[in-house]
C-alpha cells in the first residue's frame, strides 16, 4: 500500500474493500507532498497538453494530404518535380550523414562511455532491464527486424488507404498524396481543375485550423513539460549519465550552427533571423518529442515567416518530417558507440563505426516522426554490427534515463533541419521570397 492520503485511511480503506495487505511501503512527509503535487500535474495539468497533441495529430493526415497534393498540382509541370525531388533527397542524405559524422567524432573523442564503474552498471541493470518501457522497445525493435530487409520498403504501398489515414502511417499517407499529385499533372490542367480547386481549399482550411489551435500552445506547451519534469526523480543515475547526454546535446548544438552556416553562406540570409522566425516550431519539437505533431508548424512558419513558397514547403516539409532526422542519427551514432564503450568494447572497430554510419543513416529514416522512435531504431543499428543480444536490454536500459530529454532536444534538430533543407531547395529554384509582414496582409484585406 502506497498511501498519499494518511496511511491509516488506506489501510482502513484497503481492509474494508477486502484486499490483502502485502506490505505497507512507509513514505516521509516530503515524498507524500512530492506524490501529491506529481498527482496533481498528471491529473489537472497533463490533460491540457494531451487535448493539444491530439488536435495536431487530428490535422496531420489532412495536411499532409492537401499540402501534398497542392505542392504538386502546383508544379503544373512533371519535368519541375523530379528537379525538386532529387536536389531535396540529395540534401537530405547529406546532412543526415554530416549528422552522424559530427556524432560519431564526439563520441569518440570524449569517450563518455570509458570507465563508467561496474556498480553503476549493475544498478542500472537491475533498475531498468525488466521495465515495461525497455522491454516494449525490444519488441517493437525485433518486431521491425522480423520482418526482412525489404519490409520497410514494402509498407510504403498501402493496400487500403483508408486504413493508413486510420493508422496515420505518415509514409503511406505521403506516398498516396504523390500519387494523386503526379497523376493530377498528368491529366492536363482542365479535368483536375476540380478535384485540385478542392485540395486547395482543404489546404486553406487546415491552415487556418493550425492558426486556431495554436493560440492554445503557450498552455499547452507549459502542461507538457510540466509533465515531463516531475516524471524526473533519480537524479543519481541522472548524473552518471550527464556526460553521455552532453555528448549528444553538444552534437546537437553544433548541428544547428551547421544549418545556421548554411542558411547564411547558401541562402544568404541571417542566421539570427531564421533562428528567431523558426523558433515556435522549435519549441513545440521540443515540447512533443514529434516532428509529426510539429509539422503544421513548422509548415505556417517557414511559408508565412521565412518566406519559402508553399510549392516547395509543401513538397519538402512533409517529406522531411519523416524521412530526414538528421538528430535522430547523429543521437543514434553516439548512443550505439556509448553503449559499447560500456559494455563491448571489443565491438569499438572502425568498420562497425562505418556500418553505423549507413546503418544509422536507414535507421532514421525508418524512425516514425513520433516521441522514442530513434530508440527503437537504434536497436537495429546495434545489431547490424553484430552487438551480443544478450547485452541488447543493458544497453538500452543504461541510455533509458535520460532518453526522453535527448528525444526532446534532437526533435527540436530533426525539424530545424527541415526548415533549412526546405530554405536550400527554394533558393536554388529561386522560390524564396521575402515574407511579407503580418499587417501587410491585413490592410491589404481591407482595402480589398
Ligand atoms: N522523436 C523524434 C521525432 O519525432 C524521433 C526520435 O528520434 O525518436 O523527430
Amino acid at each position: 500500500v502506497t498511501a498519499t492520503i494518511p496511511a491509516h485511511e488506506k489501510i482502513i480503506e484497503s481492509i474494508v474493500n477486502g484486499e490483502v495487505i502485502q506490505s505497507v511501503e512507509i513514505v516521509e512527509a516530503q515524498q507524500v507532498k512530492e506524490l501529491k503535487a506529481k498527482h496533481f500535474i498528471s491529473r489537472w495539468v497533463a490533460p491540457f497538453g494531451t487535448i493539444f497533441i491530439n488536435l495536431l495529430k487530428l490535422i496531420a493526415v489532412p495536411l499532409i494530404l492537401a499540402s501534398l497534393i497542392k505542392g504538386i498540382s502546383d508544379l503544373k509541370d512533371i519535368s519541375k518535380i523530379k528537379s525538386m525531388g532529387l536536389r531535396t533527397i540529395s540534401i537530405y542524405i547529406g546532412t543526415t550523414v554530416i549528422a552522424i559524422i559530427i556524432g560519431l567524432s564526439i563520441v569518440n573523442v570524449v569517450k563518455p562511455g570509458i570507465g563508467m564503474p561496474e556498480e553503476t552498471i549493475e544498478k542500472i541493470k537491475l533498475k531498468y532491464e525488466n521495465d515495461e518501457g525497455v522491454v516494449d522497445k525490444l519488441t517493437k525493435a525485433s518486431e521491425q527486424k522480423d520482418a526482412g530487409p525489404l519490409r520497410a520498403l514494402v509498407d510504403i504501398f498501402p493496400s487500403n488507404v483508408f486504413e493508413s489515414f486510420v493508422e496515420a502511417s505518415m509514409l503511406q499517407v505521403i506516398f498516396f498524396a504523390l500519387f494523386v499529385g503526379i497523376s493530377l499533372l498528368l491529366i492536363g490542367e482542365k479535368k483536375a481543375k476540380p478535384l485540385v480547386d478542392f485540395f486547395d481549399s482543404l489546404n486553406e482550411v487546415v491552415m487556418k485550423m493550425v492558426d486556431l489551435i495554436m493560440l492554445f500552445a503557450p498552455y499547452a506547451v507549459f502542461a507538457l513539460l510540466a509533465n515531463v519534469i516531475v516524471a524526473f526523480d533519480d537524479t543519481e543515475i541522472l548524473v552518471k549519465l550527464l556526460y553521455y547526454a552532453f555528448c549528444v546535446v553538444g552534437g546537437l548544438i553544433l548541428m544547428i550552427g551547421f544549418y545556421l552556416l548554411l542558411i547564411s553562406v547558401y541562402t544568404k540570409k541571417s542566421p539570427l533571423w531564421f533562428l528567431k522566425q523558426i523558433s515556435p516550431a522549435q519549441l513545440l519539437a521540443f515540447s512533443t518529442s514529434s516532428s509529426a505533431a510539429t509539422l503544421p508548424v513548422t509548415m505556417e512558419r517557414v511559408e508565412e515567416h521565412l518566406g519559402v513558397d508553399k510549392e516547395v514547403s509543401g513538397f519538402v516539409l512533409p517529406v522531411g518530417a519523416t524521412v530526414n532526422m538528421d538528430g535522430t542519427s547523429l543521437y543514434q551514432g553516439i548512443a550505439a558507440v556509448f553503449i559499447m564503450q560500456v559494455i563491448w568494447p571489443e565491438g569499438l572497430t572502425f568498420t562497425n563505426q562505418l556500418v553505423i554510419v549507413v546503418t544509422a543513416l536507414l535507421a532514421s529514416i525508418g524512425s516514425a516522426a513520433v516521441p522514442s522512435a530513434g530508440m527503437v531504431m537504434l536497436v537495429i543499428v546495434l545489431e547490424s554490427i553484430g552487438f551480443p543480444a544478450e547485452l541488447l536490454p543493458i544497453g538500452l536500459a543504461l541510455i533509458f534515463a535520460v532518453d526522453r530529454p535527448l528525444d526532446m532536444c534532437r526533435t527540436v534538430v530533426n525539424v530545424t533541419g527541415d526548415a533549412t533543407v526546405s530554405m536550400m531547395v527554394a533558393k536554388s529554384l529561386n522560390k524564396l521570397h521575402d515574407p511579407k509582414p503580418k499587417e501587410w496582409d491585413d490592410h491589404y484585406d481591407e482595402v480589398k
